[in-house]
């Protein structure tokens, strides 16, 4: 019968976390396992369907909807990806 120690040391946790599309490291305590550019790459267009499908979307609604960040919608508000339809919005 042979008994090491290397199982038990192999069952650290580790200490990083990667994405799970790009592989890209991201942070332990993200509740995502995506980096922010792959999340944003993949939720982009159902964003994008939301506010065609909802007269009335504001950034709240939309990240609550999506469950995404709030700040991931105002980076796309300033690149310029994302436009409400009009200006009643508050
Ligand atoms: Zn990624």
């Amino acid at each position: 019968m042979t008994h090491s120690n290397a199982d038990f040391l192999n069952k650290q946790e580790p200490m990083t976390r990667h994405c799970s599309r790009c592989g890209c490291r991201i942070p332990i305590s993200s509740p995502y396992d995506q980096c922010r550019e792959c999340m944003k790459k993949e939720l982009f267009p159902k964003v994008k369907d939301f506010i065609n499908e909802n007269e009335y979307v504001n950034e709240m609604i939309l990240a609550e909807a999506m469950g995404i960040d709030k700040t991931i919608i105002h980076e796309w508000i300033s690149e310029g990806h994302l436009e409400y339809r009009d200006n009643r919005l508050h």
